[in-house]
């Protein structure tokens, strides 16, 4: 008999002769549709998804009540160019916006289409707000693929790596990374050494009078889920205001409601200049915006700010509808739930499977770090790839990250039922212990 091709055996064909090898795929599922927190293939297979499009469908997949707006509106106008004709949707979003990102001060916000591109505004924004260019960024920390946001970006394999010349005028500063201190102390003991080494980097290597904002992510994602501890935002933005540099909160993938707030920062209880956010603010149709105190966001003179397709009518309405799909449903409370299941059931597995060095995470952004040795903390690479290769088999899509991929990342739709956590969550402990039994 001859062997027939599958329907992913030929789209895989396909995609490898007429797609540039560098859009590569972890996985080799071709998507057919998506509900809630399941994915269907091409095959007619059904995935759980414990990954959200990488922190995009917080509301899940296909949110009804967002498909359903964003049908309506391509009926009435797909684009015009903000800038030349301008339509409400853009201006509604904007003063949603500037409602829910924490501060007290007037805000304003502007839009654009990808997580990278939000951080190129905010720092051009920095900049003219200022009068100042350097900006510094954590080590560990992601903050896109574009040429600033790459600069600004610590895991160097394969985000940077023979792709500069970079532009100049940032600077790296060691992270809150507690689990691997570069200090090698402990908190709280330690006196946050991460903070004060800006004693010695202003001496150092750039002075304050140089520097125009410190961007960080409040729960370093990509770098493989790294919670600073309570004390560390205030004293970063204490430093910040002493020498009149901007804080930029990079929320991208930690923002709405992932973290059991709407936003991580929240939890510190600081309050940034500017905030970047995109991902799960439109349910997956491209969207990302740049807030801020009104009088920062002002600096930019007319014209210096947006783009061709910057805050489109779908992408707006989508996330108009976003935003109160997760407030009436009270997504910050299912993330809290999901997290509180989720963080115990993981702690339970760790005091039994030495390869689990660390649980953490906030609400439901969780991270799993695999070490070779709890002395030592050698990262256990193969083993996290194992895990997310058996867990697939098995139907449940999770992803890695951290600077050495030795982190599995959660990020569980918020709209997953408790019998679909309790499935996923089973097949990752059992894959757990499979893979490190094997490693
Ligand atoms: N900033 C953070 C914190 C991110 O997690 C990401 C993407 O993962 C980005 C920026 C870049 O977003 P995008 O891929 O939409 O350009």
């Amino acid at each position: 008999m001859i062997a027939t091709e599958t329907k992913t055996e030929a789209l895989l064909k396909r995609k490898q002769a007429a797609v540039a090898s560098g859009i590569a795929n972890s996985t080799s599922i071709f998507v057919e549709k998506a509900s809630g927190a399941v994915i269907t293939d091409v095959e007619g297979r059904e995935y759980l998804d414990f990954y959200a499009g990488v922190g995009v469908l917080n509301a899940g997949h296909c949110p009804k009540p967002v498909v359903e707006a964003v049908k309506k509106q391509a009926d009435k106008l797909l684009h015009s160019f903000f800038a030349i004709a301008m339509y409400e949707p853009y201006v509604a979003l904007a003063e949603k916006m500037n409602q829910i990102v924490p501060g007290k001060q007037p805000k304003k916000t502007m839009f654009a289409n990808s997580g990278a591109e939000a951080v190129e505004n905010a720092v051009k924004i920095a900049r003219q707000a200022t009068k100042k260019t350097g900006i510094v960024s954590l080590e560990c920390g992601f903050h896109g693929r574009t040429l600033m946001a790459m600069a600004l970006t610590s895991k160097v394999k394969p985000y940077k790596h023979g792709f500069g010349p970079f532009p100049s005028d940032t600077y790296k500063v060691p992270s809150a990374y507690c689990y691997r201190c570069q200090f090698q102390s402990t908190y709280p003991g330690c006196g946050m050494h991460c903070l004060e080494h800006f004693d010695r980097f202003f001496a150092a290597e750039a002075a304050s009078d140089q520097i125009a904002a410190v961007i960080a992510e409040p729960i370093q994602g990509e770098g493989g889920f790294i919670v600073p501890p309570q004390d560390y935002f205030s004293g970063l933005k204490a430093i910040c205001e002493k020498n009149d540099i901007l804080f930029i909160a990079d929320e991208i993938q930690t923002g709405f409601a992932r973290s059991g707030k709407m936003f991580a920062i929240e939890h510190w209880g600081v309050e940034p200049d500017i905030m970047t956010t995109a991902k799960s603010i439109a349910a997956g149709m491209p969207l990302s915006a740049v807030t801020g105190k009104a009088e920062v966001m002002d600096a930019p003179g007319a014209g210096g700010i947006g783009g061709t397709y910057g805050g489109n009518p779908l992408s707006c309405v989508a996330g108009l509808e976003t935003i109160r799909y997760m407030e009436d449903n009270q997504l910050c409370q299912r993330a809290q739930h999901i997290g509180d299941v989720t963080m115990k059931r993981l702690q339970n597995l760790q005091e039994r499977c030495a390869a689990i060095g660390d649980v953490r995470g906030l609400g439901a952004m969780i991270g799993i770090e695999l070490v070779k040795d709890r002395k030592t903390k050698e990262p256990a690479k193969e083993m996290a790839a194992s895990v997310i290769k058996l867990c697939l088999e098995d139907g449940l899509l999770v992803i890695g990250a951290g600077i050495y991929g030795n982190v599995i990342r959660l990020l569980i739709p918020l709209v997953a039922t408790d019998a679909q956590l309790d499935q996923g969550l089973g097949i990752l402990e059992r894959n757990i212990q499979k893979a490190a039994a094997a490693c």
